[in-house]
């Protein structure tokens, strides 16, 4: 079957509307399309927690700096449609930029701490950008859950703080990484490189897991940090914008680690602007504290 596939906000509510009269709970998945694993992902995990799951599919233009990157961003709407049909989707929610932002359009979301920092300091304007459609989006479709990749690491707490502070009546969901054998994060942008430059990008997430194993060992984090960011280098990226370790629950910089973290990197490969993070725990304390317990119950 295939997928309905809906333009206009009114539609969109009159649909939801008929589903609510059902009893369902709906989920929506907010995509930028030329969808692959990494998303579907995210749809079969909505599928799991939702009656109705609606994939939205908007090229946003308020979240790209450049406008050759938008350009160049691919749109493959038929065949994501195609991808969406055999999971049972329900509704493919597509509007153009008309409808999203409409003549006189003048509201910016802009969420602070969060957006600051990473990919926001080199992005400007990418998270107000990003918060704006996602507060449309979950406004337009009233989903009770929101279905989001981890990929996207500081994108999904700028969308927990928006949601938070706007008392968006939606619930967050953030999945793991789909990654190719290699190692390589699922992106759009992927299409985007040369056969020699695709050989090149896995290193970024091989580098990202040593370092992180390092870390998890209690090695420096300077010392770490600076070794990958060479390493990087040295595998074929043109540019390390930032690599840095930071806090898993705020996202605060961590310069030790003294609590579940994530190592995030965003790096340049040719003319592809690449990012990815990996989980970073602390070691587990030493089993002699357990031991010590255990032998004073037995005293
Ligand atoms: P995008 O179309 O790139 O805006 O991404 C739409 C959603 O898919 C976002 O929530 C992303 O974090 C998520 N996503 C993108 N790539 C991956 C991936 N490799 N694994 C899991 N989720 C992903």
């Amino acid at each position: 079957m295939n997928v309905p596939i809906v333009r206009a906000v009114a539609q969109l509510r009159m649909t939801v509307a008929q589903w609510r009269r059902e009893g369902a709970s709906i989920a929506v998945v907010p995509t930028m399309g030329a969808l692959h694993e990494g998303h579907l992902s995210l749809v079969r995990a909505a599928f799991e927690k939702a009656d109705r799951v609606i994939v939205t599919l908007f090229v946003n233009p308020k979240q790209f700096n450049s406008a050759a990157d938008l350009a160049a961003y691919p749109r493959t709407e038929e065949e994501d449609a195609a991808k969406l049909a055999p999971l049972g989707a329900h509704l493919l929610y597509a509007p153009d930029a008309t409808e999203m932002y409409p003549n006189g359009f003048a509201t910016t979301v802009s969420v602070a701490g969060v957006s600051e920092g990473l990919c926001g300091a080199f992005r400007p304007g990418h998270f107000d950008g990003v918060a704006t459609v996602v507060a449309k989006l979950f406004l337009q479709t009233g989903a009770d859950l929101a279905f989001f990749g981890e990929k996207d690491f500081q994108q999904l707490h700028v969308v927990r703080r928006m949601t938070r502070d706007l008392d968006i009546p939606i619930s967050i969901t953030g999945c793991p990484t789909v990654r190719e054998a290699d190692g390589l994060a699922l992106s759009s942008r992927n299409v985007r490189l040369t056969q020699a430059e695709r050989r090149a990008a896995p290193k970024l997430a091989s580098i990202l897991f040593e370092a992180a194993r390092q870390l998890s060992e209690g090695a420096p984090v300077s010392q770490i940090i600076s070794e990958a960011r060479a390493a990087i280098l040295a595998a074929g990226y043109a540019q390390v914008e930032y690599l840095e370790l930071r806090a898993e629950e705020n996202l605060e910089p961590l310069p030790a680690l003294d609590q579940p973290a994530r190592l995030l990197v965003a790096a340049w490969l040719g003319g592809t602007r690449l990012i990815d993070n990996v989980k970073v725990l602390p070691e587990q304390a030493p089993t002699a504290g357990c031991g010590m317990r255990a032998q004073l119950r037995r005293d």
